[in-house]
């Protein structure tokens, strides 16, 4: 059984799919008028390992994730850059996709574009204007939030609270100041498209309603965003899909915002960190991994300070990094026990296992699951430091458990799915730049102090290695010769 956080519920409850062994699911998108940064990277990441769970777990789920490609912004980038808005929305979903890959985020099954749904958003609109849930005005169109009284339930606030905050703007024509667009008029140099009410664009919130409803039909199982979505846009989803079908989604889930430590993100300050700046100077799977160590709900802290050249640092990745080197180096060490194994156990799944989808199956706890492998892996090293640490098939068992296992909970958390020697030499090779490090001259002393040692000079061999030592360069004696780490 799988129990989830419900927004509108406000507690986890019991996840019980429309049809049994089914999952539909639809996640507001990307508006794609620049390049994703490490705030776009942690709603991804959250919503792709619950579909990932929901897999493993036997569902099977349709996932819908939409791109914005029309919007205010891609217009003014547009302009700003002197080509027109949809050439602007095709290079930066492409850029996306590509950050998106790096990450380890699969596509969704279907990632529907706004201006392809045109037609789609016109229906819903007319619905609305036929329940009198929305008004033309001054060739806008306008939903009408007094006609819905559930408005606010997402977020739990009443009418009365929201409009205290609401503003009729310069140039909307609109009645009241909690009353939202569904289309407005088209402007000079702005794209637009024919209507019943003359040219113009849709407003942002009718596309996810007009694309979920096409794609997954009147009411599905889980619409998901991040938490900054639930007022308004969320809350204008539900007034529209609600208003004009009668029906929408069955579950709300909501991931939280990333924490900027040190300096905070902004573009002023010329700090903002894209995935492709990250890409730059870490891996990116240590930015997931980051990102899934706590709990996709809670705050996560991605901090940001300055080396001594003034250059933006992040220590919370740096950090992150060393401990997915950690993991790696310890799925390399179980892949060479398991190589000297004549014939392999098939032991049952181990408490890995079993802690780890209990740890999912309770709202999907990434923080629980991964500090369970944390813990299996600190066995693991101890079962392979110490054959005397346990009888031998016992440790056999064990070892070829744990191996297997940690596959499965990579494969859920979307880490750990290189092979280990992809992964660690990678790094070394990008430390040994960043540190100036030549390889070269490291293997050189190895093979000096294996000389030394050949020729009983362990002084001068220890010398070596505490020179190395000094550069960040640590040696590891093994029955194949000698390997190499930065740390
Ligand atoms: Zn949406």
């Amino acid at each position: 059984m799988i129990r989830l956080h419900d927004t509108r519920a406000k507690k986890k409850v019991e996840f019980q799919p429309r049809e049994p062994g089914k999952v539909s699911m639809y996640v507001c998108g990307v508006t794609v008028y620049d390049l994703c940064h490490v705030g776009h990277a942690r709603t991804a990441v959250a919503f792709d390992v619950i579909v990932r769970h929901l897999r493993a777990r036997g569902f099977d789920v349709r996932f819908v994730r939409n791109i914005t490609d029309v919007d205010d912004k891609i217009i003014r980038k547009g302009l700003a850059e002197g080509r027109p808005a949809a050439e602007v929305a095709r290079s930066y979903a492409d850029a996306m996709a590509a950050d998106m890959d790096g990450l380890g985020v699969a596509p969704a099954d279907v990632e529907p574009r706004a201006t392809l749904h045109i037609a789609e958003m016109i229906d819903v609109i007319r619905r609305l204007e036929a329940r009198e849930l929305a008004y033309a005005a001054g060739g806008d169109v306008y939903y009408s939030v007094a006609g819905f009284p559930n408005y606010g339930g997402l977020s739990g606030q009443s009418p009365e609270e929201l409009q205290a905050g609401a503003r009729i703007e310069v140039g909307e024509n609109k009645k009241s100041p909690l009353d939202f667009a569904l289309w407005k008029a088209a402007k000079p140099g702005e794209p637009s498209w024919e209507s019943p009410w003359g040219p113009g664009r849709p407003g942002w919130h009718i596309e996810c309603s007009a694309m979920s409803h096409r794609y997954l039909g009147d009411t599905f199982d889980i619409h998901g965003g991040g938490s900054d979505l639930i007022f308004p846009h969320h809350e204008n989803e539900i007034a529209q899909s609600e208003g004009a079908f009668g029906a929408f989604a069955r579950y709300w889930m909501h991931s939280g915002m990333l924490n900027f430590g040190g300096e905070k993100m902004s573009k002023s300050l010329g700090n903002v960190v894209t995935i492709r700046r990250a890409a730059e100077t870490h891996d990116l799977e240590a930015l997931r991994l980051l990102l899934i160590s706590v709990h996709y709900r809670s705050p996560a802290g991605f901090s940001i300070a300055r080396d001594d050249a003034g250059q933006p640092v992040y220590p919370d990745l740096d950090e992150a990094e060393a401990r997915l080197d950690y993991f790696y180096r310890t799925l390399e060490r179980l892949d060479g026990f398991a190589g000297t194994l004549a014939s392999p156990p098939t032991p049952p799944p181990s408490d890995l296992a079993t802690r780890f989808v209990e740890a999912m199956d309770d709202d999907f706890n990434t923080a629980a699951g991964i500090g369970h492998l944390y813990d299996a892996f600190v066995l693991a090293n101890k079962l392979l430091d110490d054959p005397k640490a346990a009888p031998k098939t016992e440790r056999q068992s064990a070892l070829t458990a744990l191996a297997r296992d940690a596959r499965m909970v990579g494969t859920t958390l979307g880490i750990m799915r290189r092979p280990p020697a992809e992964f660690l030499n990678s790094r070394r090779a990008r430390l040994c730049v960043q540190r100036k490090i030549d390889p070269q001259a490291v293997e050189s002393s190895i093979a000096e102090r294996a000389a030394a040692r050949a020729a009983k000079n362990f002084q001068r061999a220890d010398e070596i290695r505490a020179g190395l030592k000094q550069r960040g360069v640590e040696l590891m004696d093994g029955p194949k010769g000698t390997a190499w780490r930065v740390v």
